[in-house]
């Protein structure tokens, strides 16, 4: 049986109870739901078993996960749920069939009736259920010198005489920072433990974005770096907004069997926020106010707005004004004008390359200074700044008060941030 790497957290239930048989075969299926509590022997269970699975297992061996734990069927350990994310769903309860083929299966448990339950073949009280005449050990050989240890089935033919021949592989990738902007570079450190049974060969990280993982999904601006039993990506690059989570998958073989498992989960949010767009385009902010006067001023009559939109430069790696700083004008009469700023998409973004995609803009709002005074404007932002969909902060800069035409053109001014986002909202 090549059961090798079964770890000590597993415990094999094989206690007694009395039965009364009530099996239903149909074909050679048996519907697990139709027996009560009130069997059930070992030659009744087995009997169970080959209805299910085939004639060719022998033996069986009933495992269950401590409490709250799964078990992985990758990994082939119990494992705290968050951990067990891939292939078959295995509850907490398990079974390792064992064939007359000398190879075995494992496979979730699927009876309603618990396996303390199940009465054990007296003479063989600590064997595994079933066998062949009761005579074959737990690695499926009649007569045979296996028998099961915490850390699975050692001994006869498997091969493994110590639980410390098994296979233990184990990953632990260090915290990376909570929050990250786009163009960040993260360092992805692994410490790796393997035992001596272990033959490591490739291994690779993981990126999850929008619900996925993704492999080979990440840019490295360095070469991998392995240097004693860590194993370390330098500077992988933050191309998007939005959660990402890391993870090492580690493919290896155990005594000949291919295998693979996977490190803990670490994750962190990209996002780009309104104190940074204030913090580094305060410039360009005062220099669309100062244009928005001295174009009011050199055609009176007219209103002036003027904005730009920052984005993430998904070549260069870095937040700039998209274009240029852009403007509009209308007579003083018309209503409802705003500045156009550029909009790229948040939510079509490549987990591995990015793509250019905005994160905030600036805009003002006119002075009413060479308009008549009939007009009027209030403080804070429109009803059309206040209705965009997006995802990424607004600022609007206007006057601190309501303005009626004819005002003086420096009034104290105001920024008012609209689509303020949490890092969450990415
Ligand atoms: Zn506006």
């Amino acid at each position: 049986m090549r059961s090798s790497h079964f770890q000590a957290e597993t415990n094999p239930i094989h206690e007694k109870n009395k039965h009364e048989g009530n099996s239903q075969v149909n074909g050679n299926k048996i519907a697990a739901t139709s027996f009560d509590k009130t069997m059930i022997s070992e030659s009744d269970f087995m009997g169970l078993v080959q209805g299910m699975y085939g004639s060719n297992y022998v033996a069986v061996v009933i495992y269950e996960c401590p409490l709250g734990t799964l078990f992985n069927s990758t990994t082939c350990l119990c494992d705290y749920p968050e951990n067990v994310d891939s292939g078959t769903f295995y509850p907490e309860l398990y079974m390792i069939l064992i064939s007359t083929a000398n190879s075995y299966q494992v496979i979730p448990y699927p009876y309603g009736f618990h396996p303390s339950e199940i009465v054990d073949d007296p003479e063989y009280p600590n064997g595994p259920i079933g066998g062949v005449g009761g005579t074959a050990d737990c690695a499926g050989v009649a007569g045979g010198t296996a028998h099961m240890e915490s850390c699975g089935c050692i001994g006869g033919t498997t091969g493994i005489s110590d639980c410390n021949q098994m296979c233990s592989v184990s990953a632990t990738m260090a915290p990376i920072q909570s929050t990250v902007r786009p163009g960040t570079k993260i360092n992805l450190a692994t410490t790796i433990y393997t035992t001596a049974a272990v033959t490591v060969t490739d291994k690779r990280f993981d990126v999850w974005y929008r619900g996925e993982w993704h492999e080979t999904a990440i840019i490295y601006d360095e070469p991998a770096i392995t240097q004693g039993n860590t194993f370390t990506y330098n500077n992988a690059q933050v191309n998007v907004l939005g959660e990402l989570r890391y993870r090492l998958k580690i493919t290896y073989t155990c005594n000949g069997v291919p295998s693979t498992v996977y490190s803990n989960v670490i994750s962190t949010y990209s996002q780009y926020t309104s104190a940074n767009l204030m913090a580094e385009f305060s410039t360009e902010m005062a220099s669309c106010w100062s244009q928005t006067v001295a174009s009011s001023v050199a055609n009176q009559g007219k209103k002036y707005e003027y904005g730009f939109s920052a984005y993430f430069d998904c070549v260069d790696k870095k937040v700039s004004v998209w274009g240029s700083i852009v403007s509009t004008s209308v007579g003083c009469g018309t209503l409802g004008f705003g500045v156009t700023l550029d909009e790229r998409p948040t939510d079509q973004v490549d987990p591995t390359y990015g793509a250019d995609f905005t994160v905030g803009n600036f805009h003002t709002h006119p002075p009413l200074t060479y308009c008549s005074s009939i007009y009027s404007l209030v403080p804070g932002p429109s009803s059309l700044d206040l209705g965009y969909n997006t995802s990424y902060p607004r600022i609007a800069r206007t006057y601190s008060n309501t303005v009626t035409g004819g005002h003086n053109i420096n009034l104290p001014l105001t920024d008012h941030l609209t689509h303020s986002k949490s890092v969450t909202d990415y």
